[in-house]
């Protein structure tokens, strides 16, 4: 059950000179449990949506369902939701904000208002969870490398135990190591915790190793959902949103158009590699 997105608009700056269409009729169910990659072009959309689905910003018209009630329905509570529903912001160092990296994971536990040992002990398990141990605790948030940084920010989410995890570009501006590690991580998550996630990225490569369902934004209305597989296939019209399929289906691609009956479905470099050594077996 989880989430229903139904026929979701937003406007900003409605009924102003400014107004800008940013959602457009977006329509998405997630269920418990799978993880999810939203992509899309800068602009198209993706963080206006994962806003809308923990209730920080709130539909021009259209409804979300948590668990088959209304967000927007009378006495709905947006401080719970919050705390059900964990968005790690697109630059989640603007999330941390407090003089030590365990001060500031407790954030989100208090304002669930918890006990003490509570928050503390929700708090040292996230911590826990990301990779950063004591060592770290009595540190500066701000002395952080942009990677650890990142942990940090996901932790302060994670003490809330979120039943989704939302997490809004966050290997953007890390190298490839920092970039691997979040998106391991992550992955970690799902798998162990079985949590509910759903990953934001512009970039079909990082995502579509991980997850099970990719949806597309472009222009603020959802183009494509499916499998990664069934979405690559569309690669020349995400191209055209500015979006690139994975460097290997372009060299499966162009195999094909040269005759060579290579599956047009593959998409990780090791599914090239043993296709086409099957190919160069059974010719040889
Ligand atoms: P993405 O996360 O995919 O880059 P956004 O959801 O941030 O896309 O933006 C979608 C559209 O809404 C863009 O055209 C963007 O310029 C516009 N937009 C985003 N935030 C605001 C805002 N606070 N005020 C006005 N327009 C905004
Ligand atoms: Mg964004």
């Amino acid at each position: 059950m989880a989430i229903e997105v139904k026929h979701l608009d937003h406007r900003y700056g409605e009924g102003t000179i400014f107004e800008q269409y940013a959602l457009k009729n977006v329509t998405l169910t997630i269920a418990d449990g799978e993880f999810i990659g939203l992509i899309g072009h800068t602009g198209s959309g993706k963080s206006t949506l994962t806003q809308h689905l923990n209730g920080l910003l709130k539909a021009t018209s259209g409804d979300i369902l948590y668990n088959g009630e209304s967000i927007y329905a009378e006495g709905y509570s947006m401080k719970e939701l919050r705390g059900r529903v964990g968005l790690v912001f697109q630059y989640p160092e603007h999330q941390l904000f407090e003089t030590d990296v365990f001060t500031d994971v407790c954030f989100g536990p208090k304002n669930l208002g918890l006990s003490e040992e509570e928050i503390k002990r929700r708090a040292a398990e996230a911590l826990a969870l990301v990779g950063l141990d004591e060592s770290f605790y009595k540190q500066s948030p701000f002395e952080l490398s942009g990677g650890q940084k990142r942990r940090a920010a996901i932790a302060g989410v994670l003490a809330m135990k979120p039943e989704v995890l939302i997490l809004d570009e966050p290997t953007a501006g890390l190298d490839p190591r920092g970039r691997d590690d979040i998106l391991g991580l992550v992955a970690r998550l799902h798998e162990e915790q079985g949590m509910t996630v759903i990953l934001v990225s512009h970039s079909m490569e990082d995502v579509a190793r991980y997850v099970s369902r990719l949806v597309v934004m472009n222009r603020g209305e959802k183009v494509f959902d499916g499998t990664p597989r069934e979405v690559f296939r569309h690669y020349k019209q995400l191209e055209k949103m500015g979006l690139a399929a994975p460097q290997i289906t372009y060299v499966v691609h162009a195999l094909r158009e040269r005759g060579i009956a290579i599956d047009e479905d593959i998409m990780t470099v090791e599914e090239a590699r043993d296709a086409i050594l099957a190919l160069w077996r059974k010719n040889a």
